[in-house]
């Protein structure tokens, strides 16, 4: 099991800026019609383990089909480095995007998980 640690990511520009405590464990892609335009890689974290440092008045929210999740994006770069939601039990969740992180994250795209997103 790997170790739970802080993780910094940013939008492109870096006016959006986030530490999130997570161990990266359960990584993942999903084939919706967003993500897969996206190609993000997520991993979901409980919200109380995201703290939002930087560019509150900088994001926009978009959202769809069962408007559910709020997909944050930079109003500058337009990059998405996180979005908001909730899991089965109604915990307020994060998904932050993998390929945010700084310093990178190695990430094997053959180990993560695929999200049957366009199916739910
Ligand atoms: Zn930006």
């Amino acid at each position: 099991m790997p170790e739970s640690k802080t993780y910094h990511g940013q939008c492109h520009c870096g006016a959006v800026q986030y530490d999130v405590v997570t161990d990266l464990g359960s990584m993942g892609d999903c084939n919706c019609s967003r993500c897969r335009r996206l190609g993000w890689v997520l991993q979901s974290a409980p919200a109380s383990q995201f703290t939002l440092t930087s560019g509150a008045d900088n994001l926009t929210t978009y959202r769809f089909n069962t408007e559910n999740i709020e997909h944050q994006f930079c109003k500058t770069c337009g990059v998405e480095s996180f979005a908001r939601g909730r899991d089965g039990k109604g915990t307020e969740t994060v998904m932050v995007n993998v390929n945010c992180l700084e310093p990178p994250v190695a990430v094997d795209r053959s180990t993560i998980k695929h999200w049957d997103g366009a199916n739910w």
